[in-house]
């Protein structure tokens, strides 16, 4: 089956994200504690494809075995996942991406399944905030045009229309 992955950091919003893309609330753990071992979670979608959650990344407190661990865990499902059409990079819409997330789209570019980017919790900053701090976004990950930077509201359930619609394009290329 085709699959659909999410990443981002720690506390960006993707278990609130996914559980309103799935329909189903508490599919995944919110907030779960950093620095347990993590898990890849699978969600069968309409019988038709699988939506992906990746385990999150940067919290500082995690053990240096930790953060290898997931290195070592993202390299072997990205080698191994057939049915992987595209990974959703999130970054939280008020901040400069990260080091971190700079690092994982490098990691999606790599591997061509870069180019969908969310920039989560767009109800905390204003109108005028998100075209700057979209541009920003753009900028910080090197993106080009025809990449998509979609900003996503969880908690007024704003913009993941135009996700689902992108998500439906990749599902028929
Ligand atoms: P995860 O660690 O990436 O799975 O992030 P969570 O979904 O657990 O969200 C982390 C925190 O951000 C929680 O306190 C959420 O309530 C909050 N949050 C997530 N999405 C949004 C959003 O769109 N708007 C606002 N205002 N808060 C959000």
């Amino acid at each position: 089956l085709p699959e659909i992955a999410f990443a981002g950091r720690s506390n960006v919003g993707k278990s609130s994200l996914l559980n309103l893309l799935t329909g189903r609330k508490k599919l995944a753990r919110v907030s779960g504690s950093p620095g347990k071992t993590r898990t890849i979670n699978f969600y069968l979608i309409n019988d038709s494809f699988r939506i992906v959650d990746l385990p999150g990344y940067g919290y500082a407190k995690v053990s240096k075995s930790v953060t290898e661990n997931w290195g070592d865990m993202m390299e072997t499902y990205f080698d191994n996942r057939k049915g992987l059409r595209k990974v959703v990079q999130l970054v939280d819409v008020r901040h400069k991406p990260t080091a971190q997330d700079m690092q994982m789209y490098e990691y999606l570019r790599h591997y061509g399944l870069d180019g969908i980017v969310v920039a989560t919790k767009a109800d905390k900053v204003s109108k005028s905030e998100l075209s700057k701090n979209i541009s920003m976004i753009r900028k910080t990950l090197g993106l080009s045009a025809e990449d998509k930077v979609i900003p996503i509201s969880a908690l007024k359930k704003t913009g993941y229309d135009q996700l689902l619609l992108e998500i439906e394009k990749i599902l028929e290329e």
